[in-house]
């Protein structure tokens, strides 16, 4: 809301210094030139001096207000105009610099003074160096005046006489409202060239060049352009108009597509805009081609459904909501009244010095103002929608890499603990749920090493089921499963120090690891484990079947430094000797 203000003061306290500015210039401006009695003739064809002076078979008509005008005409018009004699020197202006050829024969008491106008003729050859035409009258000359204009420009000649002070007071105060009016653009194309170098937005690029055909055509209008841009150009001077107002509907049509982001919204009012810069653009080529006379009928055919069509766009995207419209339309707008303040001053509905000297400097003035604004905040408010979804972008990333991270983690959890599985199944025996050999191999040398370092004891048990076979062939495999799976749980039930492991070795053979055990010890063990199985049968599906078990013990002897296969082939010959003994019994080496 609050940058609405800014706008609305910064306009307003433009409007403000206009205003000011114009009614004191109007307050110190000399009241236009005393009446001078003017008289005009029109003709198809060229004459001369010789066809008008003094002759009685044309017929010269009064004109009625100084400003007159004839509107675009191919015929050539002749002025005459009495000139009295003054104790002061004086300067006769013509308030209008785009007359092609203007010739002025001053008939005095003895002699003519003839100059050769008109901005056909280089700039440097008119007496006064103004940029419409100016003729100086020395105090004390008199005379009668005759003028032959022609132009493919519309026809005025706007007559005025002023004590030479106060043609050059005049004169000061336009050139100073000239000089801000065109600084005023000077200073917004650049300093849109600079956003559009900073910003890459094609917008602020089209803005600038938009503000300076306007210019152009503006220095062309007021014939300033012939003055102090190209007055050795009688080619700009000619086609400046249509080349300038051609570039200048084409940028504008350029830069409302893109300020009122009509790709996105409009497509149809897109195409419409393109339609108007492409026939800017063929206006353009009849500009720099053809005569003026063309050219400038071309022009204006094209200008005025275009600034029409563009002020309708503004409007429909204002009414739709669309906040840089409204702006667009305003600026647009003013630059409209402005025009149209103008030309109703030439039709005399206005009748206003100021309107008509200052309304399109003023229009568009505040049109570029307006503009450059609006393209300032709708770049940051597009900026700052940017960062908006740049940041919301990035909590998404982060939200996102969050979750990821974790289940990635879950992942990696669950393929631990399946590995941990499989490590598992590795090392474990299937049908009785013990280790197996493999794992046997593994911690009988990792406990022989931890047992030679802290020369601690180490006893292994080689332990033999007596009959197996027997029992298979006697009750079937399954049954001997059984008492397989039987064994391991009471081998396992018995083993339960930290430092036992049990093994099935092979078959219905199982090898127990007894860290920080005594042969004495593991003696014991043994013979318990001996006694209870035979003493308790195991159960079966088949009934309860008892069976007896042999087992060999070996211990490590520290000191000597055997190997862990001296240890097994130990245990493996006592169990050996147990079964040649008789079975059912243990046997220590
Ligand atoms: P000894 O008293 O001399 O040890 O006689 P034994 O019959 O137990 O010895 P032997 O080594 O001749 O036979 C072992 C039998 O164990 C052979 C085989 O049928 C049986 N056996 C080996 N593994 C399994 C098994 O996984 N399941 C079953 N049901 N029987 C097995
Ligand atoms: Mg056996
Ligand atoms: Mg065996």
């Amino acid at each position: 809301m609050m940058r609405w203000l800014y706008g609305i003061f910064g306009v307003g306290l433009v409007l403000l210094l206009t205003l000011w500015f114009g009614v004191n210039a109007q307050a110190e401006a000399p009241q236009a030139g005393n009446e001078l009695d003017i008289w005009y003739l029109s003709s198809e064809q060229q004459l001369t001096l010789a066809d008008v002076y003094d002759n009685d078979s044309v017929t010269w008509e009064p004109l009625q207000s100084q400003r007159a005008s004839f509107g675009y005409t191919k015929d050539e018009y002749w002025f005459r105009l009495s000139i009295d004699s003054a104790s002061y020197d004086r300067v006769l202006h013509v308030g209008y610099p785009l007359i092609d050829y203007l010739n002025l024969y001053w008939v005095k008491a003895n002699d003519i003074t003839t100059y050769k106008l008109g901005d056909r003729q280089p700039y440097y050859q008119r007496p006064i160096l103004t940029s419409e035409f100016s003729v100086p009258i020395p105090a004390g000359q008199a005379g009668v005046m005759y003028f032959s204009a022609r132009t493919e420009s519309s026809m005025r000649l706007p007559l005025s006489m002023r004590s030479e002070t106060q043609f050059f007071d005049t004169q000061m105060q336009k050139r100073l409202a000239e000089g801000i009016y065109f600084g005023v653009l000077l200073c917004m194309a650049v300093y849109n060239l600079f956003g559009f170098v900073a910003s890459r937005e094609p917008e602020f690029g089209l803005y600038s060049l938009y503000t300076l055909f306007f210019g152009g055509l503006m220095l062309s209008l007021d014939g300033l352009g012939f003055r102090y841009l190209w007055p050795e150009s009688l080619f700009l001077q000619d086609k400046g108009i249509p080349i300038f107002g051609s570039l200048t509907l084409l940028t504008a049509a350029l830069f409302a597509y893109q300020l009122l982001r009509l790709k996105q919204y409009r497509r149809t009012l897109a195409r419409g805009l393109f339609i108007m810069a492409g026939l800017s653009f063929f206006t353009l080529l009849v500009g720099i081609f053809a005569s003026y006379r063309i050219s400038i009928h071309v022009l204006l055919t094209l200008a005025a459904p275009g600034c029409l069509y563009l002020l309708i766009v503004g409007a429909y995207l204002w009414r739709k909501g669309f906040v840089y419209a409204r702006m667009f339309t305003i600026a647009w707008g003013t630059l409209l009244l402005s025009v149209m303040a103008k030309s109703l001053g030439y039709l005399g509905v206005i009748d206003s010095m100021f309107i008509q000297r200052h309304a399109i400097m003023l229009g568009s003035g505040i049109e570029i103002l307006l503009l450059s604004w609006v393209l300032a905040v709708r770049y940051n408010e597009q900026r700052r929608e940017k960062l908006e979804a740049q940041q919301r972008y990035n909590e998404e990333l982060e939200g996102s890499v969050e979750e990821r991270t974790f289940e990635l983690q879950i992942a990696l959890r669950e393929l631990q603990d399946v590995n941990a599985e499989l490590e598992k199944r590795n090392y474990e025996d299937s049908l009785t749920g013990l280790y197996n050999r493999r794992y046997f191999s593994q911690q009988i040398e990792k406990e022989y090493r931890r047992a030679y370092r802290s020369k601690r004891p180490l006893s292994l048990l080689m332990v033999d089921i007596d009959h197996f076979k027997k029992v298979n062939d006697t009750h079937g495999h399954f049954i001997g499963d059984q008492i397989l799976k039987g064994m391991a749980d009471r081998l396992k039930d018995s083993a339960k120090r930290p430092g036992d492991i049990v093994c099935r070795y092979g078959g219905e053979e199982f090898a127990v690891i007894l860290a920080d055990c005594s042969q004495a010890q593991a003696e014991a063990f043994a013979d318990r484990l001996v006694t209870q199985v035979r003493s308790q049968p195991f159960n079966t599906d088949s009934g309860p079947r008892h069976i007896t078990i042999s087992v060999g013990v070996a211990e490590l002897n520290s000191q000597s430094g055997q190997s862990t296969e001296h240890l097994f082939k130990a245990a493996d010959e006592a169990l050996y000797r147990a079964k040649r003994e008789g079975r059912d019994q243990v046997v220590t080496v």
